[in-house]
Parts: C-alpha cells; structure tokens; sequence
C-alpha cells in the first residue's frame, strides 16, 4: 500500500474530495458509484462492481455516488466508527484498484516511494526496505 502524499480534510458533511489524479489513474468518473466498507483503521473506497456489495471479507460494503466535482459522502456509520468529525484529516493511499483512507496522525511513508509496509527511521526520515536495497545499489 502506497501513500499518495495528500492529506485532506473531510467538511462539514462528511465528505472528502478524491484527488483528481487519483480518479484519472482509477478511471473514476463523476456520478461513479464507489463501494465503501471498513477495513481495520483504513476506509476503502472501491469502483463498484457489477451488483455485487460484499467484499472479499464479506463485510458489507456502502454503495455511494461521486458527485461532479470528486467528492463522495463518508456514511456516518463509518465515520462514528472511527471517530471521523468534520475537519477530521485523512492521509489517502492506494492499493491496486482501491483507494484507503485513514486518520492521519503523522506520515509512516518512506519519503522516496510512499511505502507504508517495512519502515524503517533513518535520520529521522522514513525509508523503506526496498528504497534502501535500491540506495545500496548505488554505492
Ligand atoms: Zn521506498
């Protein structure tokens, strides 16, 4: 799972704007429906596929529209959940076809490729197992 880098808040009414790039790279349109389900502390927004909203995990997942300008609702059952107010920041990942959102506290991403997964602190900078193989390399 890679960090995008972008943190947003989310407004007054619970949603959250899905940056622009994000939608062109997933090829998500305005009006797109997207399925929304909780996965540990992570919210994953997923295209929704074709009449089917049980996920691989067999959660139940909520079926919300993008509306024109990239922005989706978060269901408040969701959001009560895992403590997501308005002005609540949320750091925004990507994994394959989904988009993860979570609480953002402080950036866990390797500061080269956004890794989030085998981390390591290096002069107080976040570097990944495989930024380091790659830097080794060099030398
Ligand atoms: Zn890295």
């Amino acid at each position: 799972m890679k960090s995008t880098g972008v943190v947003r808040p989310v407004d007054a009414l619970d949603r959250i704007v899905i940056p622009k790039e994000l939608c062109n790279t997933l090829c998500i349109e305005p009006k797109e429906a997207l399925e929304i389900f909780v996965d540990g502390d992570f919210i994953v927004l997923q295209k929704h596929p074709e009449n089917t909203i049980r996920t691989a995990k067999g959660n139940l997942g909520i079926v919300r529209k993008v509306d024109p300008v990239g922005r989706v609702v978060l269901p408040k059952e969701i959001c009560k959940k895992l403590s997501i107010e308005p002005k609540t920041a949320l750091e925004i990942f990507v994994e394959d076809t989904k988009i993860m959102l979570r609480k953002y506290e402080s950036s866990c991403a390797c500061i080269f490729c956004g890794e989030i997964h085998d981390t390591i602190i290096f002069e107080n900078k976040i570097v990944c197992r495989k930024c380091i193989d790659a830097l080794s390399k060099l030398v």
